[in-house]
């Protein structure tokens, strides 16, 4: 601002980002406007009616003029009493992405190190280096499991302050075994953390390890199960000393008092949802046996999408052709190690006879 109040523009120094930050490239996913979107393992049918019109009254009485509640205690203890522990080991954030970067943001940093093992979720290892952390990584197996020779090599050469496992993990769909988790935490010399954004889906749970003793937290989200994407809602079950460590590092009143009272009010809705998951698991069996029909390698799921590549034709080709015929699946065709691959989100069975048949008429010619 000059003496006579207007902005000159000619001294501004050009502002950058952190030198690293600079370098590297954000997070995509192509969001188009087409019939049948399978792209981003949302649920594909909206919360109960009856969870509407709770939430309604509640806002309607809402104290708008005060912040929230900073500790979120009502939801925490609602969470905890879902998976059987108290408030005290429940850490809630906006988005199960929010929990891992406020993991980041404890655990990480300086000249501390995350491992991954890749292929996995792309946003561990981004939150990571956002938040200043280097990223040790290892290599799946050419089947894309977890190899414990390999994880014992990240182990021993990067000495991480963090590991990431993502069971079923994104975008694979493959579960880790309860074996393979207690052979990282073995090996593991900081804190494990295992995302389990699926694990509804799944046939096997971390949660079962969590104690005040053994360095592991599970994450989980309401963007599937629960089918509150548009709500931006996660959490981890941990210890209660490292609950307590992260709640002196995220902001305060972080979660609004909607957020906090949608949360809770879901949770009434329990019988419903594991309805749902059951169904979803069914649909899944569905789909991937109808993906077997075709002429596609199919990974195994134990989540809500399923990995394919195509075997004759190129991936991002398909991609395009199916876009074309007005349904979106995720391209992971030209990610590391996933070369010409594409993943499907269960839709409903509507949706997935669409995704079926247009693939069919795509790699007919
Ligand atoms: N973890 C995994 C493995 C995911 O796939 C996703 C969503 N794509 C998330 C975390 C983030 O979920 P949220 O919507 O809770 O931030």
């Amino acid at each position: 601002m000059n003496t006579e109040g207007t902005v000159t523009t000619q001294a501004t120094p050009r502002i950058t980002p952190r030198a690293d930050v600079a370098l590297m490239e954000g997070y995509h996913s192509p969001q188009l406007d087409v019939e049948v979107r399978l792209n981003t393992n949302e649920s594909p049918v909206p919360p109960p009616d009856a969870w509407r019109t709770e939430l309604a009254d509640e806002l309607d009485r809402l104290a708008w003029h005060r912040y929230p509640d900073r500790s979120a205690l009502a939801l925490r203890t609602a969470i905890g009493e879902l998976h059987d522990v108290g408030p005290e080991q429940v850490f809630a954030a906006n988005g199960s992405n929010e929990v891992l970067q406020t993991l980041c943001l404890t655990y990480g940093g300086g000249d501390r190190k995350a491992a991954v093992f890749e292929p996995t979720y792309a946003l561990h290892s981004h939150i990571a280096r956002i938040c200043g952390t280097e990223v040790a990584e290892g290599e799946r197996a050419d089947d894309l499991t977890l190899d414990l020779a390999e994880v014992r090599r990240v182990m021993d050469q990067g000495e991480p302050a963090i590991t990431f496992l993502c069971s079923p993990n994104n975008p694979t769909g493959l579960v880790e075994s309860e074996e393979t988790v207690r052979a990282v935490l073995a090996s593991a010399p900081g804190l494990v953390v295992v995302d389990e954004a699926y694990a509804q889906f799944a046939p096997w749970s971390a949660l079962s390890l969590v104690s005040e003793e053994v360095p592991l937290v599970v994450t989980r989200t309401y963007s599937k199960t629960w089918s509150m994407a548009a709500a931006r809602l996660g959490y981890l079950i941990g210890p209660a000393w490292l609950v307590a460590d992260l709640e002196k590092v995220v902001l305060p009143y972080h979660l609004d008092s909607c957020k906090q009272a949608a949360g809770r009010l879901a949770l009434r809705h329990r019988a419903e949802m594991d309805a749902r998951v059951a169904w979803l698991v069914e649909e899944r069996d569905r789909l991937s046996a109808g993906l077997g029909q075709l002429p596609v390698h199919v990974w195994p799921s134990g989540a809500n999408f399923v990995l394919f590549r195509p075997r004759e034709a190129d991936g991002a080709e398909v991609w395009h052709r199916l876009v074309e015929r007005s349904v979106l699946v995720r391209n992971c065709s030209s990610w590391p190690r996933l070369d010409g691959c594409l993943r499907v989100t269960v839709g409903t069975r509507a949706e997935d006879d669409r995704f079926l048949a247009a693939l069919g008429q795509v790699l007919d010619g």
